[in-house]
């Protein structure tokens, strides 16, 4: 048994930390190779080590005085290494680094040392090798991403080691020239080297235990979901739930290796097992719930609408034509609505409006806006009669209007739209009717 561990910033982020983090690895022999992002917040007003990174680079390429924010950055590194007795030193590393900036190597050069030196004091730490993402993970001249050369360097290079630590975030062009994959990365990065390395599991620490069945922000207590697929993970985070980078999926999925969310502060629970498919019934008929608002929706009618060839197309090339992407689109039998974010479609409303009058000839276009989309997902609802019952009559007994409703053919997931305003409501209600009375 082989699994790759990848800890968050607030894993890492002081010394404290890191002595969890060492327990969690040593406590259990199969963990043998570690992905680390950058030392996170330590209390909520706290910067992260990535961001200080930016600051500092930008101050450096703007010819400001750039040196007292690198030392910052060198002492909360310093404070984690005398915190777990090491005797390191990073001074070395820092002059090179202010030397790169100087000479102006990247923004992503620039963040992805956050990752790197946390690599360095990792591995020191756990007596582990340490492998530099920039000799491992490649990106083409372009700036993409290269998956099968990866696959290939990271493979050769783990099969001859024991047990590693290689830095999240970060790779680099053939050239050496660093690149960073997008926000959150190591996450990324811990699904590439199970991919290559062909672990059995794919462990991802974080401060949460898994992924709950609603967001804790709106409904307190939330319990969290011990088993989901992919398919349901991807309904639940296009909607907002976010706890994994969402293309850290990917190569994990493809070669069948589970992804175990767990909480580097409670190591007791179990968390979120994420797999293809499961037999597992789950324990309630929906796996999760979640949410998103500023929606907006365009809503055309049309006397015969239904029998005008090529109407919608119309309708969707004015969309198109002005780079705005459409969430969803329920329809009647002489009416249609378009539902978009709001913030996208604010600017060019006037536009799109003329657009579809140009186009289509409506009788009447109706503009509504703060609205929210709720989706409950749930592999389970397939095998269940009378779910969506159960949604309108909680939406009801809360005194909820429900203005849109969406199922996917999946029977996967529900969406229902209702206004900002009833947004939270809904969403406890929700809850309520399938978590905690399970009517
Ligand atoms: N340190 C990077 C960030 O803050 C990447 C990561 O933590 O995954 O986004």
């Amino acid at each position: 048994m082989k699994k790759v561990v990848k800890f968050g910033g607030s894993s890492l982020a002081s010394a404290e930390q890191f002595q969890k983090v060492s327990s969690i690895i040593r406590s259990d022999e199969s963990r043998k190779y570690v992905v680390p992002s950058a030392p996170g917040k330590r209390y909520a007003s706290d910067t992260k080590v990535t961001d200080m990174l930016y600051t500092c680079y930008d101050a450096a390429v703007n010819k400001k005085d750039f040196e007292s924010l690198l030392s910052a950055i060198l002492d909360r590194y310093n404070e984690i290494i005398k915190g777990l007795g090491l005797t390191i030193s990073l001074d070395h590393e820092f002059e090179v680094i202010k030397d790169n900036f100087i000479n102006e190597a990247g923004r992503d050069y620039a963040a992805s040392r956050g990752e790197y030196l946390n690599g360095i004091i990792m591995a020191t730490y756990l007596g582990f090798d340490f492998v530099d993402a920039a000799k491992v993970i490649r990106f083409n001249e372009d700036g993409s991403f290269n998956d099968t050369v990866t696959n290939d360097l990271l493979s050769a290079c783990l099969s001859k080691i024991d047990s590693a630590v290689i830095p999240g975030f970060y790779g680099a062009k053939e050239d050496g020239t660093v690149i960073t994959f997008s926000r959150g990365g190591s996450d990324i990065t811990g699904s590439l080297v199970a991919l290559a390395a062909s672990v059995d599991m794919y462990e991802n620490w974080t401060d949460v235990s898994g992924f709950l069945i609603a967001d804790p922000r709106i409904v307190k207590h939330a319990k969290s979901i011990e088993t989901i697929t992919y398919k349901e993970l991807r309904e639940l985070s296009y909607m907002g739930a976010s706890v994994l980078h969402e293309d850290a999926i990917f190569p994990v999925r493809k070669a069948g290796i589970p992804i175990n969310i767990r909480n580097t502060n409670e190591p007791q629970d179990k968390g979120t097992l994420i797999v293809e498919g499961t037999c597992k019934q789950p324990k309630y008929t929906i796996t999760g719930i979640a949410g998103t608002d500023g929606f907006a929706a365009i809503t055309i009618e049309k006397a015969m609408m239904n029998s005008e060839v090529g109407f919608c197309r119309k309708v969707l090339q004015v969309f198109e034509e002005n780079n705005i992407s459409i969430e969803h689109m329920p329809s009647g039998i002489d009416t249609m609505t378009i539902f978009v974010h709001k913030k996208e479609f604010e600017e060019k409303e006037q536009q799109v409006i003329a657009g579809i009058h140009k186009a289509v000839h409506p009788d009447h276009i109706e503009l509504e806006s703060d609205l929210a989309l709720i989706a409950i997902v749930g592999r389970g609802m397939r095998a269940t009669r009378g779910t969506a019952g159960r949604i309108f009559s909680a939406l009801a007994h809360a005194h909820i209007n429900v203005k849109m409703i969406d199922q996917g053919s999946s029977e996967l997931n529900i969406i229902v739209g209702v206004r900002h305003d009833d947004f939270k409501a809904a969403i406890r209600a929700l809850y309520e009717i399938f978590v905690l009375t399970q009517i």
